[in-house]
């Protein structure tokens, strides 16, 4: 039995390592258009500041790994067609440009996404460029190590966009950071904005709201931006307004595609195309709080869907599910940790659940331990049941009380449960009682004021 993967990073490599480990027989080959595999994307703006201090720290297994464990990984080799009828596979070696013929039994697609570049005049300029993979780290160091930019310029203030304002200011550029909606961080409600804006604004980041950007100007390279009436100067241009599923080769195979534009997979990670599974950046998935089909491209969930779809693939049965996603996600803007999950308001409501919510700003640890600083946290529920729905947090530690929410809402508690939940508190780690029991606390009182003393079932 031959599985074939096309696609190396998160989802293609998970499903690899896992289809070897439940079936030691089958063989494996992974292509990857990219020349290396096991690419860990996440850590690319660290890597641009130095704080990851060596490229090669980024791939976290060679197909010399692969190959020891008897998985065949080819780099710089795309799979151009899928002939699904025939289970044949066009691939071209990006390296001689030799085109050849490879044939599977099973056949796992995990292309991802790729960022995308909107149709700006001088968006082909040198010293613009995107941040996906560690071909294009490489053109943005080439380009600094010629150019030594001074200023810089992020257009999207996404968690991609934001993360970077942080670490090129760490590299000493002057930066700014142009975002055409009104705010930045749309994902997460007005308050957590308002709060990473004030961290931007207080390490001397630039920031423009409210204007899309016309055109990037040049002279020979690019040096300026133009939006709003306004030219801003700048030596360096980094693009994070979004990215895109690849999905193309599959739909010309007879994939089915969803209607958030990414392949639609079921609980097995299977597509409509028989011995064909999908993972990754390229699926979408269900809300588990919404129950709406969503995309959401994140790295751990990529993860976890290519463990599932390399288990199955590689045994042919539905031995594993992926259930769906919360949307769980977390950033870091210079001193702020940036957390969400489940619904924000916004969401929920076009989702049409009606919400109830209450937001606390307490300190991060016992007022008195060194260090003590503000942690916001706002709590979201379901009106009529009380289940918690969703939470937003911006402050050190925001990851561990929006990491607690998570679990309440995969196990569907009510604030009414949060109240008294035990977690762990000492000094240097929170305050006496956890800002999540403080904002449960108060959602409760609003809650049963509402529903004026009606009970709630779990
Ligand atoms: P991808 O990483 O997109 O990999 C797919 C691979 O398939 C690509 O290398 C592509 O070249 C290859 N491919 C596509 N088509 C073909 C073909 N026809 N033939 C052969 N190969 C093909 N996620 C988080 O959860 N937390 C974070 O903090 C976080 N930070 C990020 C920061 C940055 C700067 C970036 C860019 C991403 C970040 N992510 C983060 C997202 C995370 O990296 C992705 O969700 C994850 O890499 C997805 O993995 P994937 O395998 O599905 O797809």
């Amino acid at each position: 039995m031959r599985l074939v993967i096309v696609g190396g990073v998160a989802a293609g490599t998970k499903a690899a390592s896992r289809a070897r480990r439940v079936n030691p027989e089958i063989e494996i080959t992974l292509y990857q258009a990219e020349p290396e595999t096991s690419i860990s994307e996440c850590g690319l703006p660290y890597l641009l500041s130095g704080v990851v201090n060596a490229r090669e720290r980024l791939v976290a297994r060679t197909p010399q790994k692969f190959s020891e464990s008897g998985i065949e990984a080819l780099t710089s080799h795309r799979v151009e067609e899928i002939d699904h009828q025939n289970k044949k596979l066009t691939v071209r070696d990006l390296t001689s440009g030799e085109v050849f013929e490879d044939s599977y039994d099973r056949l796992i697609i995990t292309t991802g996404a790729r960022a995308v570049l909107p149709p700006i005049p001088g968006a082909e300029l040198d010293g613009v460029f995107k941040l996906r993979f560690l071909t294009d780290y490489d053109d943005i160091q080439r380009y600094i190590d010629e150019y030594s930019p001074r200023t810089a310029t992020i257009i999207g203030g996404g968690y991609i966009g934001l993360e970077l304002a942080e670490n090129l200011c760490a590299l000493g550029m002057e930066v700014s950071l142009v975002e055409g909606a009104d705010r930045v961080a749309l994902a997460y409600g007005l308050e957590v904005s308002e709060r990473v804006e004030a961290e931007l604004g207080k390490h001397g980041v630039g920031v423009y709201l409210g204007d899309l950007v016309e055109e990037f100007v040049s002279d020979g390279r690019v040096r300026g931006v133009r939006f709003g009436g306004m030219e801003l100067e700048t030596d360096l241009v980094i693009v994070g307004v979004g990215i895109k599923p690849c999905v193309d080769l599959a739909e010309r195979a007879g994939v089915e595609i969803g209607g958030t534009g990414a392949i639609r997979v079921d609980r097995n990670m299977k597509t409509n195309l028989p011995e064909v599974w999908s993972a990754g950046d390229c699926v979408e998935t269900v809300n588990l709080v919404s129950g709406e089909p969503v995309w959401v491209p994140l790295g751990d969930t990529a993860n976890q869907m290519g463990r599932v779809a390399g288990t199955n693939a590689a045994t042919g049965e539905d031995r594993l599910e992926f259930p769906g996603v919360l949307g769980t996600g977390i950033f870091k803007v210079f001193g702020l940790g940036v957390a969400k999950t489940g619904l924000s308001e916004e969401e929920a409501e076009a989702a049409g659940l009606k919400t109830i919510s209450a937001d606390v700003e307490v300190a991060d640890r016992a007022g008195y331990y060194p260090g003590v600083a503000k942690v916001f946290l706002k709590l979201i529920a379901d009106r009529e049941t009380g289940r918690i729905v969703g939470a937003e947090s911006a402050g050190q530690g925001a990851d561990k009380l929006v990491d607690v929410c998570a679990t309440a809402i995969w196990g569907k508690l009510s604030c009414l449960d949060l109240v008294n939940i035990d977690l762990a508190y000492s000094p240097p780690y929170g305050p006496v009682l956890s800002p999540v029991i403080q904002a449960a606390t108060i959602l409760s009182g609003k809650f049963e004021r509402e529903t004026e003393g009606v009970r709630v079932l779990k």
